[in-house]
């Protein structure tokens, strides 16, 4: 007897609905973007029990008449594409015709829909994948999905579902996010029966932004308006350096209106920060991406979330420097630093030009891209000394040397497309050469390492600071870097986890109460939070819908960041960490409370405050590593100073 068979379509479905259906949230994504593919203007949701009892989407799209809305619950069923060549320009959200199968197989669906008023609508019902029901209903224009009982015959998923605050914060969240990359369409929705988002027809997205967070929310935004011609547009908003998230959450990414999660992208948004935040500290944003549908494939994942660009480099290159303009007319960058890699958006110009040189070309500029907020006058002032110099100059050579015969190679490609002399006297004078004075950024690369807790010793003696931002210091074995942020870091996360732990934590009274507006998002974990953000010492008050009052900070937390750090906390700290693990969330508020509080990078100290900060340094219960997990100290060794100057 043969062994394998071709499974039912109840199974198949199900098995799609393992990727599709993971959360309430993500039938919410499926059913809302149905409704948008439907020409909605209106959508209203409601839900219940986060989403698991119940989930009721209404639009006033196009609807569908009685077959059609019988044919949405097959499998490969839409009205989307119709051939192989439509999917190389997908212009709808949806797409794959497996969203609704796959829901109904693993929920009780009850689907009203109608093309026009005055026409009998339709009612379709099933349950776990069976058809139980069609008959004629009265419903206006357009489609209303109810949705209940989640996973009912599937106890299995059940089980992975999260508790009804996480679930909710993530049906609101993403509910925030589909209303922000759609200000023309009025968005409701109720959680509960409490109406915890409700935003009309918005003219722009800043006005959008504005229903949803508050005015406060905007005042902290700049501006992006960028892109590369061809390739793409980047538009929306980002934070201003001041305001940092120790996680990626407030980053809120769109391209071509869908909603991504995007390596690329959040990387080149970071990059657009180079030098501006540290590592492992995001900015929040809310970025809008319009590329034409060829440029983009979107069939990647089942789930639609992620999506593949033709010219990768192009799109990561145009997000950055939006970005970087953005800050620049701020005035939080000098604006000549931005063109720096406009030569290689700008290569599709030349593509005779061999791989070789474009890398030449680009590794000199990344250099420079590194450095960290130091102007090239103070890196030339610093390694002035005669010693450095000559070191300098002969680190130096063997880089100038390849740079040699490329050009000679691009000379002889440019010659036969008989433009040779001008472009190629052009593009080497575009590369900016690395200045002799400075050796390679990596020289010290293999020397420099992470202190071991045990290697330091209590003698350690700080001899000045570098850049503002760096504690330079020696002990016995040679000298160290002591980040003076996480340093302080680490001492603030230290002192307010034994104050929370001993129940004696330390407030400052505001004198005027500062409030602070809530996202519908943080809205729904606020309450479960409060009680452990006032365990610091915080004193908040909810006002009148999502509006809080803070009386009062945890001592050391300047008034101005208490926001910025609630934000934060309220944003990352998921809600299903609380119960179970209490301590995890708690470690992560005092994280946060230690990182806003803490003295920032670009900040001159005393010699007295770098004593007091090495001092208490070197008690806390992990000195050489941040709360965040990053290092805190810096070594170079005599020894391998010694071995670096060829004295042993
Ligand atoms: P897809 O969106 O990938 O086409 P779905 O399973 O989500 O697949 O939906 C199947 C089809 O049902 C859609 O192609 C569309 O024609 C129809 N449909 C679903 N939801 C709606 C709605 N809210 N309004 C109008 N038509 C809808
Ligand atoms: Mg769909």
């Amino acid at each position: 007897m043969s062994k394998i068979r071709v499974l039912s379509d109840q199974i198949v479905n199900q098995i799609a609905a393992g990727e599709v259906v993971e959360r309430p949230a993500s039938v919410a994504k499926e059913l809302l973007e149905n409704s948008l593919d439907a020409g909605a203007t209106r959508i209203v949701i409601e839900f219940e029990a986060g989403g698991r009892r119940l989930l009721k989407i209404a639009d006033d799209g196009e609807g569908m008449n009685r077959d059609d809305a019988v044919l949405a619950f097959e499998r490969h069923a839409t009205s989307k594409i119709k051939t192989a060549d439509d999917l190389a320009a997908i212009g709808t959200l949806g797409f794959r015709g497996e969203a609704l199968a796959s829901i109904a197989s693993v929920a009780r669906i009850d689907l009203m829909t109608n093309t026009e008023e005055n026409a009998a609508g339709t009612r379709v019902i099933i349950e776990g994948g069976r058809m139980r029901d069609v008959k004629d209903a009265a419903h206006p224009r357009g489609t209303t999905i109810t949705m209940r009982d989640l996973f009912f015959n599937v106890p299995a998923r059940r089980k992975f579902l999260r508790s009804e605050a996480t679930e909710s914060f993530h049906l609101t969240n993403l509910v925030t996010h589909y209303a922000l990359a759609h200000p023309e369409i009025s968005f409701t929705l109720t959680n509960n029966g409490r109406e915890v988002l409700r935003a009309p027809v918005a003219n722009d997205l800043r006005e959008r932004a504005y229903q949803l967070f508050g005015e406060e929310f905007l005042e902290n935004l700049l501006e992006v308006d960028g892109g590369h011609p061809q390739v793409v547009r980047v538009q929306g908003y980002v934070s201003a350096p001041r305001d940092r998230r120790t996680s990626r959450d407030a980053q809120y990414l769109f391209v071509n209106g869908r909603f991504v999660r995007d390596r690329l992208i959040s990387r080149a948004l970071s990059e657009g920060y180079r030098a501006i935040l540290p590592h492992g500290v995001y900015p929040a944003a809310l970025l809008f991406l319009e590329t034409s549908l060829e440029e983009v494939d979107v069939n990647v994942h089942p789930a639609k979330t992620e999506v593949r660009f033709r010219r990768n480099a192009a799109v990561a290159d145009a997000v950055r420097e939006a970005v970087r303009n953005a800050l620049a007319s701020a005035g939080h960058v000098r604006v000549e630093e931005a063109p720096a890699v406009q030569t290689e958006v700008k290569l599709p110009q030349a593509p005779a030009s061999p791989p070789s040189e474009r890398i030449a070309a680009a590794a000199p500029a990344q250099q420079e891209r590194i450095a960290f907020a130091v102007s090239p006058a103070t890196l030339n002032e610093a390694f002035r000394s005669p010693s450095l110099e000559s070191a300098a100059a002969y680190a130096l050579s063997p880089v100038s040397i390849p740079l040699e015969p490329v050009a000679f190679e691009s000379a002889a490609v440019d010659s036969v497309a008989n433009t040779a002399p001008p472009v190629e006297v052009q593009s080497t004078e575009a590369i900016p050469r690395p200045s002799p004075e400075m050796p390679p950024l990596n020289s010290a690369e293999k020397f420099v390492r992470e202190v071991a807790v045990e290697s330091l010793s209590a003698g350690i003696r700080p001899l000045g600071q570098l850049d503002d931002s760096f504690i330079i210091a020696t002990d016995d074995d040679g000298l160290l870097l002591i980040d003076q942020h996480v340093a302080h870091e680490r001492i603030l996360f230290d002192k307010y986890r034994r104050l929370e732990a001993t129940r004696s934590a330390e407030s400052q009274n505001l004198l005027i109460p500062e409030t602070f507006d809530l996202t519908p998002a943080q809205a729904a974990v606020f309450e479960a939070l409060s009680p452990e953000l006032e365990s610091y010492g915080f004193d908040l008050m909810r006002l009148s819908g999502r509006t809080v009052a803070i009386k009062a900070t945890p001592a050391d937390l300047p008034a101005s960041e208490a926001r910025n750090m609630l934000a934060e906390v309220l944003d990352t700290v998921d809600a299903e960490k609380k119960g179970a693990a209490r301590e995890t969330v708690r470690d992560e508020i005092a994280a946060s409370l230690a990182c806003h509080a803490a003295i920032k990078v670009n900040m001159t100290l005393a010699p007295e405050k770098m004593r007091w900060l090495i001092d208490r340094l070197v008690l806390t219960s992990s000195p050489t590593t941040c709360p965040h997990g990053r290092p805190v100290i810096l070594r170079l060794t005599t020894k391998d100073i010694l071995k670096g100057f060829h004295r042993i």
